[in-house]
């Protein structure tokens, strides 16, 4: 396989693998998507542990208030039926109910319990509080009932115990409100993150979908262009097997219909002279069609050696060749450094831009590969006519003659019908090269062959026999139409002018099988032989071989069909 066939199959699978930056976007959402449900699940644990701390702190506030709180209530209900009382069982109570205010932790007091405005602070409450019991147990003790009830109410007791009983429930109001807070707020945020988790998985599983579809296009992606490779493998085989340009088109025609289905196409191919491109071969068109020639500057794509899209609109610029009515694609198609013609594939219908887009990475495969087959097509008939043709004329060289003339010959007998054999040698040649150089007589020598391709049918064969020596076979022409034809090529060669004042003169032996000749190999002995008499006789003349009738028509010596 060429490289030029592997370049091109490379862009066709560049073009059919998935696009790496795509590849990389998906990564990063699938990678943004995780961090946001990573970020919403590390957060909601953390506001879980946070909320839990927090939760605990109130809870253990409110229980630490209302222990104190249960514990002035209770010392206080004691102490006032022992005052009422006096009896011991109450004091016990009073005692019991007290003791956790005996370990108080002041500044504790102080953060649970600030007091209100207006009111002294509550540590320094409860020790007025506890100082008027105390005053108001001894005064029982004392057996004063009476005294201790006053003093409870001048030692502002029963103000005092108000007073916490009332910063104690504001506090445990406080705690609750602070707690329902926490709760809202917990709630809230609990609800974001809930709402992060549930958008980043539904996110992720979109985009998994997405994936598994990217995945399964990117397969079945892979797969065509597997195909479409593998088509252009069969095509590259097939044009290496391909022998001129109709097996050239019929693989083009055949890959293209595979290829690329819907669209239609023509290849222009350069004529000999290069000046004009000729349509080569053509696929799908409906209708007219496309042009059959076109001149090379009649085309975009070929000025700019670049593909050029022949789009519809009023700003497109299109080429002269163009077919209207249709979107075409122009491919130059060059191989080895020269330009070896054009492929133009076209579209109608809807999208035909795009599908005329989406299938130039194979278009432009296939007219690599056709241009390779141009290129080795050029090549071959170029090695057949250095092998075949003297370079110097352009006529066929000895070697061909050698190889076509006997069966020319044995052909035109079996049909029945006579070859004529016109040799020719140009008179005093040497002469003219001393006298104006070689070179002028190799003008003469191009041009006087020129003079006789004019004057000969496509199916007679010119050739150089040697130096200065043509010779012209005409099959189906007999001894005397063939030197009619010398005669008229002589006169021509004498017309003929040239720079410097240099004119030229040939002599003509003409011989024929079977009018003259019994054979092949006679045939030119009896030409050589009469062309010599034309160089004996004065030269710038014809002379015919005598014809066998004459001579007692000696049967024909003819080779064995080969
Ligand atoms: P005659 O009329 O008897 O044929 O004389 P002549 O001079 O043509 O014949 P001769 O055989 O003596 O000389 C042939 C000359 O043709 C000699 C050779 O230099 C010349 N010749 C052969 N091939 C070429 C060629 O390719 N180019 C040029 N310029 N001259 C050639
Ligand atoms: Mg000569
Ligand atoms: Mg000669």
């Amino acid at each position: 396989m060429s490289d030029r066939l592997a370049g091109a199959l490379g862009k066709v699978r560049r073009t059919a693998a998935p696009r790496r930056s795509r590849n990389i976007l998906l990564l990063s959402t699938i990678a943004a998507i995780a961090a946001v449900v990573g970020i919403s699940v590390v957060g909601g644990l953390a506001v879980d542990r946070m909320d839990d701390a927090a939760a605990v702190r109130i809870w253990e506030d409110r229980l630490a208030i209302g222990q104190l709180r249960r514990a002035v209530v209770d010392a206080d209900d004691a102490l006032l039926a022992y005052v009422l009382t006096s009896r011991t069982e109450f004091m016990n109570a009073f005692y019991l109910a007290e003791k956790p205010l005996e370990h108080y932790d002041p500044a504790a007091v102080t953060r649970l319990l600030p007091a209100a405005e207006g009111a002294p602070p509550t540590a320094e409450m409860l020790t007025i509080l506890r100082e008027g019991w105390q005053i108001a147990i001894d005064l029982v003790r004392d057996d004063r009932p009476a005294d201790a009830v006053t003093a409870l109410r001048t030692a502002h007791v029963h103000e005092m115990h108000g007073n916490l009983r009332r910063t104690m429930d504001s506090a445990t109001e406080r705690l609750q409100s602070t707690d329902l807070a926490r709760i809202a707020r917990s709630n809230a945020w609990k609800t974001v993150l809930r709402a992060m988790t549930l958008g980043g998985m539904l996110a992720g599983g979109c985009v998994l979908v997405a994936a598994f579809r990217r995945i399964g296009q990117a397969i079945s992606h892979g797969e065509a262009a597997g195909a479409q490779i593998e088509q252009l493998f069969v095509m590259g085989d097939m044009l290496q097997s391909a022998v001129d340009l109709n097996d050239t088109n019929a693989v083009l025609r055949a890959a293209a219909v595979r290829l690329m289905p819907g669209l239609s196409g023509a290849l222009y191919v350069f004529n000999n002279s290069r000046d004009r491109l000729d349509l080569s071969t053509r696929w799908g068109h409906e209708g007219a069609g496309p042009c059959d020639h076109m001149a090379p500057t009649a085309c975009w794509a070929l000025k700019r050696g670049k593909p050029h899209l022949n789009d519809d609109g009023e700003a497109a610029l299109r080429c002269a060749h163009s077919e209207s009515g249709l979107i075409t694609l122009d491919i130059p198609m060059t191989a080895r450094g020269q330009l070896h013609g054009l492929l133009a594939i076209a579209a109608d219908g809807p999208n035909a831009r795009q599908r005329l887009e989406a299938a130039q990475p194979i278009a432009t495969a296939i007219a690599d590969a056709m241009s390779l087959a141009l290129s080795n097509a050029a090549l071959r008939d170029q090695l057949r006519n250095q092998a075949l043709k003297d370079s110097l004329t352009g006529l066929y060289n000895r070697r061909f003659l050698e190889e076509v003339h006997e069966r020319l010959c044995l052909d035109s007998v079996r049909r029945g019908s006579s070859i004529g054999l016109v040799m020719l040698d140009l008179d005093h040649f040497k002469r003219l090269n001393d006298t104006f150089g070689h070179g002028a007589g190799d003008v003469v020598l191009r041009e006087v062959a020129t003079t006789i391709l004019a004057c000969i049918r496509h199916s007679d064969i010119a050739c150089r026999y040697g130096g200065e020596e043509l010779l012209v076979l005409l099959p189906d022409c007999d001894l005397d139409i063939a030197a009619g034809k010398a005669e008229q090529i002589r006169q021509r060669i004498a017309s003929l002018t040239f720079a410097g004042g240099i004119s030229v003169t040939a002599s003509f032996g003409v011989a024929a099988l079977p009018d003259s000749s019994s054979g092949p190999a006679a045939l030119l002995a009896d030409a050589d032989a009469a062309l010599y008499r034309a160089k004996t006789g004065g030269r710038d003349r014809v002379m015919r071989a005598p014809s066998r009738a004459a001579q007692d028509a000696l049967p024909l010596v003819l080779p064995e069909a080969a």
